[in-house]
């Protein structure tokens, strides 16, 4: 039985205030979550802070981003993945589509991310998936093929069993669209299938989180497909008792 993880990526978004605000309402229903991890992901400049406010060993921290140069240097506004250790980040979510489209992250880039995360034993999330576009000219799954053996290939399949993946369709992200849980399953199947080829005991354990316009009102149902480990959490993250609420869905 895998133990499902719900992950909130908070993006670009809070303040002292506002995260103070979030974090107290997370403590106050932290003994509520049950039998799944859960980790939220704070801006880097917050992530320190987050720490000091979460007053609970249940929620751990993760990064949403962090530097390929596995040491510290001169790499002005960069974060290593030591330093996010430092900070108590357990995560770190690595090639989210906003990274991949707006930053222009490649696939060898983000696969050597992958890889100085794992040596430095900081989890990763490792995020795929593909655009309306891809999905409705027939070529979803080799574009989410190709994602995973950029990774593959530089990792092995059995380095899987420490990663992380999430499956969030770039056009159900922030849009208030989801994927049907029949639609995402049939991803999350594929994935877990291909792992499978390579090494079934490790495409058993891995986990694969759905992200994508996850709301507390549809949570339950995504999470309740067989290969769907819990999900990767925006917009909804943001708010304590929505956040909880999802995280008790899974
Ligand atoms: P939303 O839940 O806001 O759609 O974002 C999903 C996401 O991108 C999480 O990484």
């Amino acid at each position: 039985m895998r133990k499902p993880f719900v992950a909130g990526n908070w993006k670009m978004h809070g303040s002292k205030a506002s995260i103070l605000s979030l974090v107290t309402g997370l403590n106050a229903k932290a003994d509520q979550l049950g039998d799944v991890d859960v980790a939220v992901c704070p801006p880097a400049i917050y992530i320190d802070y987050t720490k000091r406010a979460l007053s609970n060993d249940v929620i751990a921290l993760g990064a949403q981003n962090m530097a390929v140069e596995p040491v510290q240097g001169a790499y002005t506004g960069e974060n290593s993945v030591e330093m996010l250790k430092d900070c108590a980040c357990d995560y770190v979510i690595l090639g989210h589509s906003e990274r991949r489209a707006i930053y222009g992250e490649t696939d060898a880039e983000i696969a050597q991310k992958v890889k100085v995360a794992l040596s430095a034993k900081v989890t990763p999330i490792l995020c795929v998936g593909e655009t309306l576009q891809e999905r409705e000219s027939g070529v979803m799954e080799s574009v989410i093929a190709g994602q995973l053996d950029a990774v593959l290939d530089v990792v092995g399949i059995e380095a899987f069993t420490d990663i992380v993946i999430a499956y969030e369709p770039v056009w159900a992200i922030g849009t208030g669209v989801t994927a049907s849980p029949a639609q995402a399953q049939e991803v999350h199947a594929f994935i877990r299938g291909k792992l499978a080829a390579l090494n079934s005991a490790v495409a058993d354990k891995v986990i694969i989180q759905y992200g994508g316009s996850v709301k507390p009102d549809n949570a339950k149902e995504l999470f309740g497909q067989a290969d769907i480990d819990g999900g990767l959490i925006g917009g909804a993250s943001l708010n304590a008792d929505d956040f909880i609420a999802i995280c008790k869905a899974a």
